[in-house]
């Protein structure tokens, strides 16, 4: 049985969606995005991915072509009809279809397009194991807090990290870190602290990070929220990276140098369950 994705009003067998090939998110990348995840058939921190969509679409005057209730029940919709039970669902607006222009049109009907990634969340290699990553230039725009689909770039560095032999890049701007390609980047200092960058222009406003330092603050962790260069996060007492679609993830190496012992810190072991746990009891 085929997946059955949401087009635009309808929901399709994924060999029958179709979009235009005037469609602005395809010819320029304009459009935005959200990843929910879904584990034991709730979606997990829902209520965040739309105040944030919102926000996207707000800064780049994007119209919205649903309300949150009609888009929580296309969430819903999708995930029934494909019976995932844990997962993602990728949600994307683009400004729609128009002749290509560089301005933005006047009355173009923006297109919403969704569909399901089943997968395991919870149990997985890289969380049993930890990631390893490398530091790469950060060769992104400079308005990297709106999740749009414009996602080149961090693909680039993706691939540039495996070609190394490592899972993921941790992207580097005047020689401190900004994030991963896909995720938050944090480090915990010989002392203890537990080190991410501040909020601004240069990264996405995870909403896994927001909700893990919320939690890390409630179990009376010292964090802060500041810039840390290449040089300390070698010398990190442990590092992990967040993002709805790996919860917490251990880092276990960076550039080749192996943190601790090379096996999942406390810290991230124990910020990852209290996640899931306390995600999963707010969530529906
Ligand atoms: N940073 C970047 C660049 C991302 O692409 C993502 C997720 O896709 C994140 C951080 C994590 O954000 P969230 O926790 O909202 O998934």
């Amino acid at each position: 049985m085929s997946r059955i994705v949401y087009v635009n009003g309808e929901y399709l067998a994924e060999e029958e969606a179709r979009i235009s090939v005037f469609d602005r998110g395809f010819l320029m990348a304009d459009g935005v995005y959200e990843v929910t995840s879904v584990l034991e058939g709730k979606l997990i921190d829902f209520a965040a991915h739309m105040v944030r969509l919102r926000r996207s679409l707000a800064e780049l005057d994007m119209a919205s072509p649903a309300d949150d209730a009609e888009l929580e029940a296309i969430h819903r919709a999708l995930m029934a009809r494909n019976g995932v039970d844990e997962g993602m669902i990728y949600m994307q607006v683009t400004r729609g279809a128009a002749d290509r222009d560089f301005a933005y049109p006047e009355n173009a009907t923006p297109s919403l397009v969704m569909f399901t990634q089943a997968k395991p969340l919870r149990d997985t290699k890289a969380a049993r194991d930890g990631i390893k990553v490398v530091t790469v230039e950060d060769i992104r725009w400079g308005r990297r807090d709106i999740k749009t689909v414009q996602l080149l770039a961090p693909s680039m560095c993706k691939m540039a990290a495996r070609a190394e032999g490592a899972d993921d890049a941790w992207m580097v701007e005047d020689g401190m870190v900004t994030e991963g390609t896909s995720n938050n980047a944090y480090i915990v200092t010989a002392d203890g602290a537990l080190v991410t960058r501040d909020l601004s222009h240069r990264i996405l406003h995870g909403i896994t990070r927001a909700a893990v330092l919320r939690f890390a603050a409630e179990a009376q962790i010292r964090v802060e929220e500041r810039a840390f260069s290449v040089e300390e996060a070698l010398g990190a007492r442990e590092a992990f990276a967040t993002a709805a679609s790996s919860f917490v993830c251990p880092v276990v190496e960076i550039d080749g140098v192996v943190l601790g012992d090379g096996t999942p810190g406390p810290m991230a072991r124990r910020l990852r369950e209290i996640y899931i746990e306390e995600s999963l009891k707010a969530a529906r």
